[in-house]
Protein backbone atom coordinates (compact mmCIF):
# COMPACT_ATOMS: atom_id res chain seq x y z
CA UNK A 1 0.00 0.00 0.00
CA UNK A 2 1.38 3.56 -0.78
CA UNK A 3 1.74 5.86 2.05
CA UNK A 4 -0.50 8.89 0.58
CA UNK A 5 -2.96 6.87 -0.75
CA UNK A 6 -6.14 6.74 0.92
CA UNK A 7 -7.33 4.44 3.32
CA UNK A 8 -10.45 2.19 1.70
CA UNK A 9 -11.83 1.57 5.82
CA UNK A 10 -14.34 -1.07 4.37
CA UNK A 11 -11.85 -3.23 2.63
CA UNK A 12 -9.32 -3.83 6.20
CA UNK A 13 -10.28 -6.10 8.60
CA UNK A 14 -8.83 -5.68 12.27
CA UNK A 15 -8.11 -8.97 14.87
CA UNK A 16 -10.34 -9.37 16.99
CA UNK A 17 -7.98 -9.95 19.55
CA UNK A 18 -4.73 -8.08 18.63
CA UNK A 19 -6.03 -5.47 16.21
CA UNK A 20 -3.65 -5.66 13.55
CA UNK A 21 -5.13 -4.92 10.12
CA UNK A 22 -5.65 -7.51 7.34
CA UNK A 23 -6.61 -6.82 3.75
CA UNK A 24 -10.46 -7.98 3.44
CA UNK A 25 -10.29 -10.78 0.44
CA UNK A 26 -12.91 -13.55 -0.74
CA UNK A 27 -12.24 -16.91 1.54
CA UNK A 28 -13.50 -19.99 -0.01
CA UNK A 29 -16.24 -22.38 1.68
CA UNK A 30 -14.79 -24.43 3.76
CA UNK A 31 -11.65 -22.98 4.78
CA UNK A 32 -10.25 -20.26 7.78
CA UNK A 33 -8.52 -17.05 7.69
CA UNK A 34 -6.42 -16.27 10.43
CA UNK A 35 -4.62 -13.41 12.13
CA UNK A 36 -0.75 -13.06 10.83
CA UNK A 37 0.35 -12.40 14.44
CA UNK A 38 -2.02 -14.18 16.83
CA UNK A 39 -3.45 -16.76 14.85
CA UNK A 40 -6.82 -15.81 15.61
CA UNK A 41 -9.47 -17.35 13.18
CA UNK A 42 -10.79 -14.51 11.67
CA UNK A 43 -13.10 -16.04 8.86
CA UNK A 44 -14.37 -20.02 8.40
CA UNK A 45 -17.17 -19.01 5.41
CA UNK A 46 -19.02 -22.96 5.75
CA UNK A 47 -22.02 -23.73 3.42
CA UNK A 48 -25.44 -23.68 4.74
CA UNK A 49 -24.06 -21.69 7.80
CA UNK A 50 -27.31 -19.94 8.66
CA UNK A 51 -29.62 -22.51 8.34
CA UNK A 52 -27.68 -24.08 10.74
CA UNK A 53 -26.84 -20.91 12.83
CA UNK A 54 -31.18 -20.53 13.04
CA UNK A 55 -31.21 -24.53 13.69
CA UNK A 56 -28.67 -24.38 16.91
CA UNK A 57 -30.47 -21.32 17.95
CA UNK A 58 -33.86 -22.70 18.10
CA UNK A 59 -32.27 -25.41 19.70
CA UNK A 60 -30.95 -23.29 22.78
CA UNK A 61 -34.41 -21.65 23.04
CA UNK A 62 -36.45 -24.81 23.67
CA UNK A 63 -33.46 -26.61 26.17
CA UNK A 64 -33.68 -22.98 27.76
CA UNK A 65 -37.74 -23.39 28.31
CA UNK A 66 -36.95 -26.75 29.53
CA UNK A 67 -34.06 -25.65 31.92
CA UNK A 68 -36.30 -22.98 33.16
CA UNK A 69 -39.87 -24.18 34.17
CA UNK A 70 -38.84 -28.28 34.37
CA UNK A 71 -38.12 -29.47 37.68
CA UNK A 72 -34.12 -28.99 38.27
CA UNK A 73 -33.23 -31.05 41.70
CA UNK A 74 -34.83 -33.43 43.99
CA UNK A 75 -33.71 -33.27 47.51
CA UNK A 76 -34.53 -35.32 50.17
CA UNK A 77 -33.67 -35.54 53.44
CA UNK A 78 -35.04 -36.90 56.78
CA UNK A 79 -37.88 -38.18 54.94
CA UNK A 80 -38.82 -34.61 53.09
CA UNK A 81 -38.95 -34.46 49.72
CA UNK A 82 -38.16 -31.27 47.73
CA UNK A 83 -38.64 -30.35 43.81
CA UNK A 84 -37.46 -27.56 42.47
CA UNK A 85 -36.97 -25.45 39.08
CA UNK A 86 -34.66 -23.35 38.41
CA UNK A 87 -37.93 -20.46 38.56
CA UNK A 88 -38.62 -21.79 41.93
CA UNK A 89 -35.35 -20.82 43.04
CA UNK A 90 -35.25 -17.34 41.73
CA UNK A 91 -38.61 -16.66 43.16
CA UNK A 92 -37.70 -18.38 46.30
CA UNK A 93 -35.36 -14.80 46.78
CA UNK A 94 -37.52 -12.15 45.61
CA UNK A 95 -38.26 -10.49 48.49
CA UNK A 96 -36.16 -8.96 51.36
CA UNK A 97 -32.33 -8.85 51.03
CA UNK A 98 -31.73 -10.93 48.87
CA UNK A 99 -33.95 -9.55 46.18
CA UNK A 100 -31.28 -7.70 44.44
CA UNK A 101 -29.23 -11.52 44.26
CA UNK A 102 -32.23 -13.04 42.23
CA UNK A 103 -32.66 -10.21 39.76
CA UNK A 104 -28.76 -10.73 39.03
CA UNK A 105 -29.01 -14.59 39.13
CA UNK A 106 -32.43 -14.41 36.73
CA UNK A 107 -30.92 -11.58 34.37
CA UNK A 108 -27.47 -13.53 33.93
CA UNK A 109 -28.71 -16.95 33.12
CA UNK A 110 -31.74 -16.79 31.66
CA UNK A 111 -32.90 -13.17 30.49
CA UNK A 112 -29.80 -11.78 28.90
CA UNK A 113 -28.83 -15.85 26.62
CA UNK A 114 -32.44 -15.07 25.78
CA UNK A 115 -32.45 -12.20 24.52
CA UNK A 116 -29.48 -13.06 22.86
CA UNK A 117 -30.48 -15.81 21.27
CA UNK A 118 -33.38 -13.91 19.79
CA UNK A 119 -31.52 -11.00 18.68
CA UNK A 120 -29.21 -13.60 16.32
CA UNK A 121 -32.51 -15.31 15.61
CA UNK A 122 -33.66 -12.23 14.53
CA UNK A 123 -30.62 -11.00 12.19
CA UNK A 124 -29.82 -14.40 10.36
CA UNK A 125 -34.03 -15.98 10.28
CA UNK A 126 -34.57 -14.06 7.45
CA UNK A 127 -31.24 -14.28 5.70
CA UNK A 128 -31.59 -17.88 5.88
CA UNK A 129 -35.26 -18.16 3.99
CA UNK A 130 -35.09 -14.85 1.73
CA UNK A 131 -32.37 -13.12 1.41
CA UNK A 132 -32.93 -9.61 2.68
CA UNK A 133 -32.30 -9.17 6.28
CA UNK A 134 -35.18 -7.24 8.37
CA UNK A 135 -34.68 -3.79 9.29
CA UNK A 136 -32.95 -3.39 12.75
CA UNK A 137 -30.45 -6.26 11.86
CA UNK A 138 -27.45 -4.93 12.59
CA UNK A 139 -28.71 -3.41 16.00
CA UNK A 140 -29.81 -6.90 16.68
CA UNK A 141 -26.35 -8.28 15.96
CA UNK A 142 -24.35 -6.04 17.50
CA UNK A 143 -26.97 -6.34 20.80
CA UNK A 144 -26.02 -10.25 20.37
CA UNK A 145 -22.34 -9.36 20.26
CA UNK A 146 -22.20 -7.20 23.51
CA UNK A 147 -24.37 -9.85 25.26
CA UNK A 148 -21.81 -12.65 24.75
CA UNK A 149 -19.90 -11.59 27.80
CA UNK A 150 -22.70 -11.65 30.36
CA UNK A 151 -24.45 -14.81 29.09
CA UNK A 152 -23.69 -17.08 31.89
CA UNK A 153 -25.27 -20.32 31.64
CA UNK A 154 -22.26 -22.39 31.75
CA UNK A 155 -20.88 -20.47 34.61
CA UNK A 156 -23.77 -21.56 36.79
CA UNK A 157 -23.13 -25.03 35.69
CA UNK A 158 -20.35 -25.10 37.39
CA UNK A 159 -21.32 -23.54 40.31
CA UNK A 160 -24.22 -25.89 40.85
CA UNK A 161 -22.17 -28.87 40.52
CA UNK A 162 -19.88 -27.43 42.84
CA UNK A 163 -22.93 -26.66 45.30
CA UNK A 164 -23.89 -30.38 44.93
CA UNK A 165 -20.87 -32.13 46.25
CA UNK A 166 -21.16 -29.96 49.32
CA UNK A 167 -24.82 -30.87 49.72
CA UNK A 168 -24.18 -34.32 48.13
CA UNK A 169 -23.15 -35.45 51.78
CA UNK A 170 -26.32 -34.14 53.63
CA UNK A 171 -29.25 -35.42 51.51
CA UNK A 172 -30.27 -37.69 48.99
CA UNK A 173 -30.05 -35.81 45.33
CA UNK A 174 -31.38 -36.73 42.20
CA UNK A 175 -30.86 -34.55 39.33
CA UNK A 176 -34.06 -33.00 37.78
CA UNK A 177 -34.58 -32.98 33.29
CA UNK A 178 -33.36 -29.28 33.74
CA UNK A 179 -30.38 -29.96 34.77
CA UNK A 180 -29.82 -32.05 31.31
CA UNK A 181 -31.52 -29.65 29.34
CA UNK A 182 -28.89 -26.88 30.90
CA UNK A 183 -26.52 -29.15 29.94
CA UNK A 184 -27.15 -29.67 26.82
CA UNK A 185 -27.66 -25.95 26.57
CA UNK A 186 -24.56 -25.11 27.32
CA UNK A 187 -22.90 -27.25 24.43
CA UNK A 188 -25.71 -26.10 21.75
CA UNK A 189 -24.41 -22.88 22.79
CA UNK A 190 -20.77 -23.66 22.08
CA UNK A 191 -21.32 -25.50 19.24
CA UNK A 192 -23.44 -22.15 17.44
CA UNK A 193 -21.09 -19.99 18.90
CA UNK A 194 -18.00 -22.03 16.71
CA UNK A 195 -20.48 -22.29 14.03
CA UNK A 196 -21.13 -18.67 14.08
CA UNK A 197 -18.46 -16.31 12.07
CA UNK A 198 -19.19 -13.29 13.10
CA UNK A 199 -17.06 -11.13 9.86
CA UNK A 200 -19.06 -13.44 7.45
CA UNK A 201 -22.51 -12.67 9.21
CA UNK A 202 -21.27 -9.01 9.35
CA UNK A 203 -20.27 -8.88 6.18
CA UNK A 204 -23.40 -10.96 4.70
CA UNK A 205 -25.40 -8.04 6.73
CA UNK A 206 -23.60 -5.01 4.71
CA UNK A 207 -23.97 -6.49 1.47
CA UNK A 208 -27.61 -7.60 1.40
CA UNK A 209 -28.76 -4.68 3.42
CA UNK A 210 -30.58 -1.72 1.35
CA UNK A 211 -27.45 1.37 1.11
ZN1 LIG B 1 -4.41 -11.05 15.94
Amino acid sequence: MKPDEPLDLDSLIACPVCDLLHTDAVIPVGSQARCHRCHTVLMTPRSQAMTHIVMLATTSLILMVAAVFFPFLDVTAAGLERHSSVMDTILAFSTGLLMPLSFAVAALIVVLPTLRLVAILYTVTPMAIAYKPWPHAKAAFRLAESLQPWSMAEIFIVGVAVALVKIGGLATLKLGPAFWAFAALVIVTALKDTFMCKLTVWKTLEHRSPR
